[in-house]
C-alpha cells in the first residue's frame, strides 16, 4: 500500500474511533423541562399515525419556549420537512444524531458547532403537529446500528437505529 493512502485511512479509523470515545454532556431538549414533560412510555408506543411506532418522545412546553440542543455537535440539517415542519439535525458523540422537529423557528445554521444547553430554536407545532400542543419531538439515530438492540416488537428491528430518548435524558436528570 502507498504511504499516503495509508495515513488517509489511519485519520479515517482515528476520526471513526474518536468519534466513539467522545463523552456525551446530555441536556433536556427544553429549558427549564423535566421527565414529567414528556411521557416515559412514549417511545416505540403504537399504533402512531403513519409511522406505525412513534420513534422519539414529545417534550410539551409552551410555544415559543428556547428548545436546547440535548448534546455537544455539529448541525448537519436545519429546514422545513412535511411531516417533521422545521426540524434540526445534530451528530453528536458516538455517531448518534439528534433529531428536533415541530419547532416554531430555528435559530441556528448548517454546519454550526453547538454546545448541549446551547439554544437551537422554539418549541411549536410546526409540520403534523399544527393544531396540537406544542411540543418537540425528539428522536436519537445511531449512525452504526446496534444489532443486539433490535426485538420482536413492531418495527423491532429499526431499533438497531433507534435509542430510547426517555432513558437517554434522564441521566441529564
Ligand atoms: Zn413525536
Amino acid at each position: 500500500m502507498k504511504t499516503r493512502f495509508k495515513k488517509v485511512l489511519l485519520v479515517i479509523a482515528v476520526i471513526l474511533i474518536g468519534g466513539f470515545l467522545l463523552p456525551e454532556r446530555i441536556s433536556i431538549p427544553v429549558k427549564g423541562a423535566t421527565a414529567k414533560d414528556w411521557h416515559p412510555k412514549s417511545f416505540w408506543f403504537e399504533p402512531w399515525g403513519t409511522s406505525g411506532v412513534h420513534k422519539g418522545i414529545d417534550i410539551f412546553a409552551k410555544l415559543g419556549q428556547p428548545v436546547v440542543s440535548t448534546t455537544d455537535g455539529i448541525v448537519l440539517y436545519k429546514g422545513h420537512l412535511a411531516k417533521g415542519g422545521n426540524v434540526v439535525l445534530v451528530l453528536g458523540p458516538k455517531w448518534r444524531l439528534h433529531y428536533f422537529a415541530h419547532l416554531h423557528t430555528i435559530d441556528t445554521a448548517w454546519f454550526n458547532i453547538v454546545t448541549s444547553g446551547e439554544p437551537i430554536g422554539k418549541v411549536g407545532d410546526s409540520g403534523n403537529a399544527k393544531g396540537k400542543p406544542a411540543h418537540v419531538h425528539y428522536s436519537i439515530v445511531r449512525i452504526f446500528p446496534a444489532p443486539w438492540a433490535m426485538d420482536r416488537s413492531t418495527q423491532g428491528v429499526k431499533k438497531a437505529f433507534f435509542i430510547d430518548p426517555d432513558k437517554y435524558l434522564r441521566k441529564a436528570e
